[in-house]
């Protein structure tokens, strides 16, 4: 199994197909270029099949700030019955929630028609150098190790795989010891709706409620207008009220949090996130797997605990968990822009814009969770040159593991801002590989040329705040 088993050629390679590898590859492909992903599990999806809603679509202002693919995703989703739409938590966050399940579908139908090439239940496994350039990516699967040769290779493996395999900078967590938690994500079916949104209204002190000040609003009106909305995106908060007092009795393990968002209305079905585990190197698949009967063990504390104390989840059942842990944090590339956390906050935009983000800065730990909304709610510019990995010539970086500081990459992480730059990554791909005199370098992409064609396939630019 050691020998390359046989040569592969296309124009892109886009290794991992999580939100922003699923988002490169349509583009790519819709672009001209002949796209081949590969795809460690048997799904596409990522993240965005595990359960947990899109955020970073629209602002804390309630502005759509990312269109496109992500969007077609969504109405994707919508004509397979498994749309919500968004949802603010009344907090700051406006989430679009759908259906994981249909997501499947949706993520599968738009890379068939758009022309990718799968190659699942396939791992990249290495790089070979050519003098600053990716000159193939190595891939395993059963059918033997392969050889991929493209002209431009994204790496949106959410590890920086490729980089680090290059040889190319990377940054591991915070100084390679402490990284946000990773968590396993479940779902529970049969919650009553009316029930937990009219205890929330009751005891709005026990819940994560009007954090934003440019709302407006007490934490009473919230919990009011929450009502109102009538979906279950409830939030509690480590650090506060009902499972603060939890945590502190022992009922219930350490954790900053525990979000329950609607995943299904026809199945009453909300996904649940609240496991947690410290300081999980994610890159080491020892450590990860030894977290598994943990996080299983949490997941049963944590329903024993809704069914007993928060109203309208008495009779709600166990329906399913995460086909995989959920990172946060682990490598992210030194590249040739770095975005910075005052970025993020002020909302600086730029001219080189190719793809916005909009969350805030939002960084877990076990203990604690450091949230702080955008200026005026607003959104910032991310350019291309944020998923330019130094050192090497024709390798974008796309998804959570963009050029940014710990703090900054705590927003750019989001799925919607993953989709953002990866239809901008793959738009830059096909481009820069369809063009004959093309010197190889990435960095040589027309900036200009690449926002008129983001344009004109729906992806926002621009934003008035
Ligand atoms: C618990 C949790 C809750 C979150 N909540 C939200 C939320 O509510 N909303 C939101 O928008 N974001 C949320 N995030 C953040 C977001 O989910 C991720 O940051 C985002 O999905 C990253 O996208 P990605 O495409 O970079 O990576 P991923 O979605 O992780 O996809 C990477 C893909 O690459 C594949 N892969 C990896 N290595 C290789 C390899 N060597 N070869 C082949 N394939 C490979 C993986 O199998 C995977 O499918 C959350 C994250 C976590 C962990």
């Amino acid at each position: 199994m050691l020998d390359v088993t046989r040569d592969i050629e296309c124009d892109v390679l886009v290794v991992g197909g999580g939100s922003a590898g699923v988002a490169a590859a349509i583009s790519a492909a819709r672009n001209g270029a002949k796209t081949l992903l590969v795809e460690a599990s048997p799904m596409a999806g990522g993240e965005l099949i595990s359960g947990i809603a899109l955020l970073g679509m629209l602002s804390a202002r309630g502005e759509w700030i990312v269109g496109g693919v992500a969007r077609e995703l969504l109405q994707e989703v919508e004509k397979l019955g498994g749309y919500i739409g968004p949802v603010f938590d009344y907090r700051a966050l406006h989430l679009v929630c759908f259906d994981p399940e249909l997501m499947k579908f949706a993520v599968s139908g738009l890379l068939h028609r758009a022309g990718v090439q799968t190659m699942l239940y396939t791992m990249a496994t290495g790089v070979l150098a050519d003098g600053g350039k990716a000159g193939g990516v190595f891939v395993q699967n059963k059918s033997g190790r392969h050889l991929v040769r493209a002209r431009v290779v994204i790496d949106a493996s959410g590890d920086a795989d490729l980089v680090d395999a290059a040889g190319g900078r990377t940054e591991l967590g915070k100084d390679g010891r402490f990284f946000q938690p990773p968590s396993l994500i479940f779902r529970m079916t049969g919650v009553d709706t009316p029930r937990l949104l009219g205890h929330v209204r009751e005891a709005p002190q026990d819940f994560g409620l009007a954090e934003y000040a440019g709302l407006g609003m007490t934490r009473e009106q919230c919990a009011e207008a929450l009502y109102r909305q009538g979906q279950p995106k409830v939030v509690l908060l480590g650090e506060h009220g009902l499972l603060q007092r939890a945590i502190a009795s022992g009922e219930m393990f350490a954790t900053s949090i525990l979000a329950v968002v609607p995943v299904s209305t026809a199945r009453r079905e909300v996904s649940i996130n609240c496991t947690q585990i410290g300081n999980v190197n994610a890159t080491e698949t020892r450590a990860l797997s030894a977290a598994l009967p943990t996080f299983f063990e949490q997941i049963q504390t944590t329903m024993r605990f809704l069914r007993a104390r928060v109203p309208g989840f008495e009779g709600a059942q166990f329906s399913g968990v995460a086909s995989k842990i959920g990172i946060r944090e682990t490598r992210r590339i030194v590249g040739d822009f770095v975005l910075h956390e005052d970025d993020v906050l002020q909302a600086r935009k730029r001219p080189d814009v190719v793809a916005k983000g909009g969350h805030e800065i939002d960084l877990f730990a076990v203990s604690t969770h450091r949230r702080q909304t955008i200026k005026d709610g607003g959104s910032y510019d991310l350019p291309l040159a944020a998923a330019i990995a130094q050192g090497v010539r024709n390798l974008f970086v796309v998804g959570r593991c963009l050029s940014a500081t710990r703090e900054a990459q705590s927003s750019a992480r989001v799925m919607g801002t993953c989709m953002a730059m990866g239809q901008a990554a793959g738009t830059a791909a096909a481009l820069c590989s369809a063009d004959a005199g093309w010197s190889g370098d990435v960095r040589d992409t027309p900036i200009a040329t690449l926002q008129q064609a983001l344009r004109a396939q729906g992806a926002v630019l621009e934003s008035e705040a």
